[in-house]
Formats: C-alpha cells, structure tokens, sequence
C-alpha cells in the first residue's frame, strides 16, 4: 500500500481524528483506510463495506483496479455511498476548524466543516483580503485618531482661553477691592479730619462781645 505520506502532497485527506470534540467509540469505522483520516466526501465498495475519502480512492484507482482492502477489482463507477448508519454517526460529529494555528478556535458540524472552511477568514487564501481589510480599518482608525487630536487642540485651545478669561476677572476683583480700600482709607482721614475740627472749634475761646 501506498505511505499516508505520499497521499499528503496530491489528495484533498480526510479529516484528522484530534480535530474532533468528542471521541466516539467505533471511531474506526469512519476512518479512510488510504489516509487513515476519517472520511471525507465517504464512499465505500460495496462488497467489503470498506469506507474510503472519495478523492482518495478515486485516486487510488488512478494507478491500480482493485480495492486495497480485500484486492478485488474495483472501478469508480463501482463506488456506492456509505450506508446510513455511517452517515448518521458523521452527522453527529463536530470537528475543529484546519486553521487553528492561524487563529480559529471554530468547530463545525461534519456537514458544515468544508464550507466554514472555504469562507473562514484564517484561510490563507483569503490573506490578502485580510491584509487589505486590515489595513482599511488601521487607515480608518488613523483618520479617526487625527480629527480626535484635532478636537483635542481645539479643546485646549479653548481651556487656555477660559483660563485667561478668569486671570483677567480675578484682576478685575482685585483692582476693585483696592478701589475699595482706597476709599475706604479716605473715609477714615475725612473721619479724623472731622474730629479735629470738631476739637478745634470746641476749644476755641468764647468771642469777648459774648461774655
Ligand atoms: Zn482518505
Ligand atoms: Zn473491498
Ligand atoms: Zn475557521
């Protein structure tokens, strides 16, 4: 038989079993003998019930006309589909996304495996999207960056204003209150000056055609 290693480099292979949530028992049964993967894309010779990839087989049958299993002849046309209780224990399994060192963390049903695949944004081949859209959203953050530093100056701008705002009214007060004290001190030296007259004219002597 051929090495599982060849069939790495030119076949689409099954899925490999610790991609799975949850091992089953009779996990064996859903393995291609090719690849030794569970099946993907599952058909199987009819005559020895043997479940094979259909890639795999496929091209398996490229190269020799018999079955690996058992050696009896085998062509594609001969392939059946898997029997339900094959495809039923498929159905109910769910299996890791192939780009987990890229980032997804997804599991998907048997069914959906292959589409979330095709479309998850970890495939390399959809990268270049990915840089690109990457690269749109880092612009967008940039242009959003500098019309926040923008407002940002504007903003200052208008502190700084407010600020001299209030240096000038605090001088205003200030101003005022000496004004205040300023008459205030006259207040007090009228006051004085009053006084003094009052003393003055009360100790003048009484004019001699009063007495
Ligand atoms: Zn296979
Ligand atoms: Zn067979
Ligand atoms: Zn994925």
């Amino acid at each position: 038989m051929l090495s599982k290693l060849y069939f790495l480099s030119v076949v689409n292979m099954g899925f490999e079993t610790d991609r799975l949530k949850k091992q089953i028992t009779f996990i064996e049964e859903l393995l291609c003998v090719i690849c030794h993967n569970l099946v993907d894309n599952p058909v199987q010779h009819a005559e020895c019930e043997t479940l094979f990839c259909k890639d795999c087989i496929e091209d398996w049958l490229t190269r020799d006309n018999t079955c690996p299993v058992d050696r009896k002849n085998l062509t594609t046309e001969m392939l059946r589909p898997p029997p339900r209780i094959s495809r039923k224990m498929l159905e109910s399994l769910e299996i890791r996304c192939d780009f987990l060192s890229r980032g997804c963390t997804n599991y998907e049903t048997y069914e959906n495996i292959k589409e979330h695949e095709e479309s998850c944004i970890f495939n390399p081949k959809w990268e270049n999207d990915y840089t690109a859209h990457l690269k749109e959203k880092l612009d967008q953050q940039q242009v959003e960056g500098l019309s926040l530093r923008t407002e940002l100056t504007q903003k200052n701008k208008e502190l700084v204003d407010l600020k001299e705002q209030l240096a000038q009214k605090d001088m205003e007060v200030v101003n005022m209150k000496e004004g205040l004290a300023q008459k205030d001190r006259e207040v007090v030296s009228l006051k004085e000056r009053l006084e003094r007259r009052v003393l003055v004219c009360s100790r003048r002597p009484r004019s001699p055609n009063v007495s």
